[in-house]
């Protein structure tokens, strides 16, 4: 089996790649704790290239990476990049984005996740992007998911992330979109 090393430090972030890599003939492995990678990029693709390529090199193997945020619209395109840095907790997180929009009408926002999967002298295999339009809620609703979910409403099922079954919410999300364009790509990269 190939082996696939995930730019990451969180475990949690293996199994949920194994979840979407299932039935794949890749065998994945945490990424070695002192590696650390800066996010220098302007962009979640330029960021998720950016880790899975140095990862790739340090460690001369396959690597995957994802970078993903929140972008609100009437915050031009805010928390974004800084989704993960926009607070110490997710509760202020949550609070400073719903007091940055205010009272503000328009309540668009998309989720954005990009996955890229370099080769081991890290040139760039692929590289994809998957959105999940929706709108931020002026309270939080449903206790699941976790970061931004209980103020991230879809319209078309009525829910927001955190009140959604983690099926449901892997199926349309961001996540589960980037990784619905990567899975069929993957197939030409496993000799
Ligand atoms: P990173 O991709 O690990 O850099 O994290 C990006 C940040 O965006 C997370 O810490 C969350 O705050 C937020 N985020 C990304 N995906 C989701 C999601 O599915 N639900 C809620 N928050 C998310």
């Amino acid at each position: 089996m190939r082996k696939l090393v995930v730019a990451t430090g969180n475990p949690g972030k293996v199994t949920e790649m194994q979840e979407y890599l299932h039935n794949l003939p890749w065998e994945l492995q945490l990424k070695p704790q002192k590696l650390d990678i800066e996010e220098t990029g302007t962009t979640f693709l330029e960021n998720a290239g950016i880790k899975a390529s140095q990862v790739a090199i340090a460690v001369g193997e396959w690597a995957i990476a994802d970078d993903s945020g929140l972008a609100v619209d009437a915050l031009d395109g805010a928390p974004g990049l800084y989704s993960a840095r926009y607070g110490n907790t997710d509760a202020e997180r949550i609070e400073r984005l719903l007091r940055e929009l205010g009272d503000h009408e328009n309540r668009s926002a998309q989720f954005i996740c990009a996955v890229a999967i370099a080769r081991p002298d890290g040139t760039i295999a692929e590289a994809v992007q998957g959105e999940c339009p929706g709108e931020i809620l002026r309270e939080t609703k449903g206790s699941g998911g976790f970061g931004y979910d209980p103020i991230f409403y879809v319209p078309e099922y009525k829910k927001t992330f955190a009140q959604m079954s983690p099926d449901l919410k892997n199926r349309i999300s961001h996540r589960g979109k980037a990784f619905e364009q990567l899975l069929p790509r993957l197939v030409q990269h496993q000799k």
